[in-house]
């Protein structure tokens, strides 16, 4: 058995992401399920997603000396300077609820013209052991609608339109969504590694 850390205190995205890999061999413990021994506070400080995803990694996998997967995602506005970025969850303020970031947003794009709304969601994974720090990014592109449509998902969801399927993200199922979502890539490729792992 391969015991893993999910740097994360969010008990939804571990469960999401415990069903995405889903590997006989892999025993994944997120942040919440760890009780015995006491878990600093990461301050996500990168300027990248990549950055944060290190910056996790690393400072869990030194509190625990055990393999660790840190991940750090969100929205590119190009036209908007490609915020919210890294500041995806605080767009709004420090607290901002999903609400208002989507305002937010909504404001912000309303003066940029329909053919410029294009966006894309970016997931990095990182996973570090002893022996290996590596990355794996997923994408997904689509486009900033104004008015919200669809009510599953988090985030920014329903105002994430993607032509090709005429649908926002908060239109899709979970599965659907796992199935195209910049999560959903970035973990596969994930899992692609934790495969060679166990030979
Ligand atoms: P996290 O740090 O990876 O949990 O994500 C940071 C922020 O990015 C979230 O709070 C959301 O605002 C946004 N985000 C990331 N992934 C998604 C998604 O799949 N749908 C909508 N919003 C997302």
């Amino acid at each position: 058995m391969i015991k893993i850390i999910f740097a994360t205190t969010n008990d939804g995205k571990a469960k999401e992401v415990a069903h995405l890999i889903q590997l006989p061999y892999i025993e994944l413990t997120s942040l919440n399920s760890i009780k015995e021994v006491y878990i600093p506070k990461v301050e996500e400080t990168g300027q990248t997603f990549l950055d944060n995803a290190l910056i996790k990694a690393r400072a869990y996998f030194d509190t625990f000396k055990q393999a660790v997967i840190a991940d750090d995602s969100g929205l590119i506005v190009p036209a908007l300077n490609n915020e919210p970025g890294v500041h995806s969850a605080r767009y709004a303020g420090e607290n901002a609820t999903y609400l208002e970031n989507n305002s937010l947003l909504i404001k912000n794009i309303t003066s940029i013209p329909d053919k410029q709304r294009q966006a894309f969601f970016k997931s990095v994974i990182v996973y570090k052991d002893q022996f290996q720090e590596k990355v794996f990014e997923g994408i997904c592109n689509g486009r900033i609608i104004e008015k919200p449509v669809g009510t599953n998902g988090f985030g920014y969801d329903p105002l994430f339109y993607i032509d090709e399927l005429q649908k926002t993200f908060a239109q899709l199922n979970t599965e659907e969504k796992n199935k195209i979502s910049h999560r959903g890539k970035a973990i596969n490729e994930l899992k692609k590694f934790l495969k060679k792992l166990n030979n």
